[in-house]
């Protein structure tokens, strides 16, 4: 097992006047009495699972009650999300206060767990009842990893991720295509994120459309266990189509990209900047920041770009829209997957122009840039993330490739435009 610090406690507002901290606190209130929390708008289930007094982490049994009564007071309980839950729903029925659920999402600024809940996912309560008070809040999300906050003060809790590497098993499986690809996909164990990522992996390729009836789907996919429970984690480490007597591969290699049998690279080039040109930098990318007044570390995950509102910011990659949020603290964000390795986070936006699903591909603009949430001035904040961890966006090992800025285009169009002519104005050799 590995335990990571991502951050430590996060200040709010200690460098202002305490009635501007009020009057913060209070405006931060009612934007999040607006902005149902995320878990929100999932539809309404039936039962709740309750587990008193759990004090180490292992998989307590759960005792499951009716559900919509309040929750029982109590010193520990552990909750699972239903399909229609909302944080603060939840935060309400224990009588734990939107103050505490306000510092929570004060803590987790940094990672945005608290945004990934999903139904099935456990909520760990350890509440002190003679104080009324939320000391610690586990999120179980899978075997393998869980986000701890704890408390340190009355206003703020430290945020710790605990990742358990278990053991990757490999998954061989071959399947014969008969009607539609996605569905032999589906057939062989694969989700339908596998399948976009081989559509896009293949997309140059093949035309999935005109696969038929015999064609083949040969793949190894890696799983990840922590004991004998699957934690969701997967990788595909193979595929091959066999259309006719055409055989068609990608295998993921050391550096994390794929190439077909003759070594050429099939994994799509990533864009360095998620904008036109080369914008400048006003903060970059820092695991260890420490923060200026407390001095406590409060890493910047990502990289900012200070920009004019309603600038356009790109796709980095081929990929799928994952998620689409309005957060109190990062304001309006959207992340994108491009693969199960890769996926990018863009926050502070004014508007999203994708919607969750939706495919996009490299260069497309997917939001304007602002200046929503928590942010001292117009800018980008821009994370690309490697197997779920934060990498320096500007620096990390990836196949990138930078997008021409407008400017930059018409110059190049213009030297193109010079040699045809001149080409065209040369003698024709016979
Ligand atoms: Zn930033």
């Amino acid at each position: 097992m590995m335990r990571r610090a991502f951050s430590a406690v996060r200040q709010l507002n200690t460098s202002l006047p305490t009635v501007h901290r009020r009057g913060l606190f209070l405006s931060s209130l009612l934007i999040m009495a607006v902005v149902l929390w995320p878990v929100a708008r999932l539809p309404v289930g039936e039962r709740v699972a309750l587990e008193h007094d759990f004090g180490s982490l292992s998989s307590p049994a759960p005792v499951f009650v009716e559900d919509n009564s309040p929750l029982p007071n109590m010193a520990n309980l552990e909750y699972v999300i239903q399909r229609g839950d909302t944080l603060s729903g939840i935060f309400g029925r224990l009588n734990l206060g939107q103050e505490t659920m306000a510092q929570l999402l004060e803590s987790d600024l940094d990672v945005l767990a608290l945004d990934t809940l999903m139904p099935g996912n456990r909520l760990r309560f350890w509440v002190d009842q003679e104080a009324h008070r939320l000391n610690r809040l586990e999120l179980y999300f899978n075997p393998a990893r869980q986000v701890v906050f704890e408390r340190v003060d009355s206003e703020h809790f430290t945020f710790d991720e605990v990742i358990h590497e278990g053991q990757w098993r490999e998954r061989p499986a071959r399947t014969e295509i008969h009607g539609s690809f996605y569905n032999a996909a589906l057939g062989a164990g694969l989700s339908p994120g596998d399948v976009a990522q081989i559509e896009t992996l293949f997309k140059n390729r093949i035309n999935f459309r005109r696969l038929q009836a015999g064609d083949q789907l040969h793949l190894v996919r890696n799983e990840q266990f922590v004991g004998d429970e699957a934690s969701g984690s997967t990788e595909l480490v193979a595929v091959e189509i066999i259309q006719g007597k055409k055989r068609l591969s990608a295998f993921l290699a050391e550096d994390g990209n794929y190439y077909d049998e003759g070594g050429n690279s099939q994994t799509q080039a990533f864009l360095r900047y998620p904008l036109a040109g080369k914008p400048r930098v006003s903060s970059h990318f820092n695991p260890k920041r420490r923060h200026p007044v407390t001095g406590r570390i409060k890493p910047h995950n990502g990289t900012d770009f200070p920009l004019p509102i309603g600038t356009p910011v790109l796709a980095a990659g081929d990929g799928v829209v994952t998620k689409v949020e309005n957060h109190q603290y990062a304001g309006r964000y959207v992340v994108i997957e491009f693969s199960s390795r890769y996926r990018a986070r863009y926050l502070h936006l004014s508007k999203p122009l994708v919607r969750v699903g939706q495919r996009v591909s490299r260069g497309q603009a997917i939001a304007l840039s602002g200046n929503t949430g928590r942010s001292t001035g117009p800018h980008l904040h821009y994370e690309f993330h490697v197997n779920g961890r934060p990498v320096d966006p500007m620096s990390a090992a990836l196949p990138m490739m930078r997008l021409m800025s407008d400017k930059e285009l018409r110059a190049y169009r213009a030297r193109v435009d010079d040699w045809r002519k001149a080409i065209a104005g040369s003698e024709l050799l016979r």
